[in-house]
């Protein structure tokens, strides 16, 4: 587990005479531990703590076609009993969120140029242990397991990821109730509400095939270039990350907490407000410089906020003074036509 230090343990250690700089190298400090320490350091000195910010480690010269004995040894290694461990770590976040059911949901990280390490099938997210994890190679032949368990039967959809999203290093899926939900009403979630979901996200849905399939892998990859999260009609969600596992993961609780709320803003009684579509330009330059993938960038601003698909009857928001031919202008309802003809008597009635 890495160590969170916040603001009142720095402050612990400079009583204690301790020097701050000898945190372990993959602490995770909170923003305000963060901006303490730059204060304290002066500026330019602020170093790279976040799990976000560090570099992925070397490719490792080991492949599925090395002997047997230098995969197991690969697989034992201390940088893979990390992974393991990071696995049963990010799975008990799964299931104490009730993102996961049952066996439901799996985890892969992509180890080597053509191994991944990945969870088994058949066991609790909540309850794994490192030994429970499997090494696969990129077709899902499985290469070797701590305790003989089987690899899971999605790895060929995380699989599939990987082989068409060169940069995914880290997939994760589960079943969230909410997210979910959508994927089962087939409704992408409406856009321009809440700059997380903006700029960490990038969600499309994937038809419904049988779970395990080569085909419904395929459908999935088939988004992966510009979609970091894939809604998987009628059964749950899929992430992946060009970061690592924690990564991919923050993406599930990203769209969960997303589909949460515009629920519940769904529920009182009054339009959802949306940013402008100058606004969420700003954020996509954000998304942008993060090297996360999105389909938006480069349309039009009047593109950028057209949730139809949510709210049937929205149309693209022209910027101010373009003018716009719409239905309504077309075809009055009965009801604007009864008021303008009153008016028109009124004025009429007025002039005899
Ligand atoms: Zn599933």
């Amino acid at each position: 587990m890495k160590q969170v230090v916040s603001v009142r343990d720095l402050e612990e250690m400079l009583r204690a005479g301790k020097d701050v700089r000898e945190l372990p190298n993959d602490a995770l400090l909170t923003p305000s531990a963060r901006d303490f320490l730059r204060e304290l350091e002066g500026p330019g000195t602020y170093r790279t703590t976040s799990v976000h910010q560090r570099p992925p480690a070397a490719v490792p010269p080991v492949n599925s076609k090395s002997s047997k004995k230098e995969i197991e040894a690969f697989f034992n290694s201390g940088q893979i009993n990390e992974l393991k461990s990071q696995i049963c770590d990010i799975g008990r976040r799964l299931w104490q969120r009730a993102y996961v059911d049952g066996n439901g949901g799996n985890i892969a990280i992509r180890v080597a140029e053509d191994i991944a390490l990945c969870t088994p099938t058949l066991v609790s997210k909540g309850f794994m242990k490192e030994d429970d994890m499997c090494f696969v190679d990129l077709e899902g032949t499985q290469l070797c397991s701590g305790n003989g368990k089987k690899r899971t039967s999605e790895i060929l959809m995380h699989l599939q990821i990987m082989k068409r999203q060169p940069r995914a290093v880290a997939t994760v899926h589960c079943h969230p109730p909410y997210s979910t939900g959508f994927a089962v009403a087939g409704i992408e979630p409406p856009t321009c509400m809440i700059p997380e979901y903006e700029v960490f996200s990038s969600v499309a849905i994937a038809p419904y095939r049988t779970p395990g399939t080569p085909e419904m892998g395929k459908l999935v990859a088939d988004l992966v270039d510009k979609h970091n999260t894939i809604l998987m009609a009628n059964h749950g969600v899929v992430a992946w990350s060009h970061n690592n596992l924690e990564d991919a993961y923050f993406k599930m609780e990203i769209l969960e907490a997303y589909c949460r709320t515009v629920l519940v803003a769904a529920q009182l009684g009054k339009p959802a407000n949306t940013m402008t579509a100058t606004q969420l330009q700003d954020l996509l330059k954000i998304k942008q410089s993060l090297g996360i993938p999105d389909p938006r960038f480069g349309l039009k601003e009047c593109e950028l906020c057209d949730n139809d698909e949510w709210r049937p009857g929205v149309t693209c928001a022209l910027p101010a003074g373009a003018t716009i031919r719409s239905d309504a202008a077309e075809e009055p309802n009965a009801e604007t036509e009864a008021l303008v003809q009153a008016i028109t008597d009124q004025i009429m009635s007025g002039l005899k």
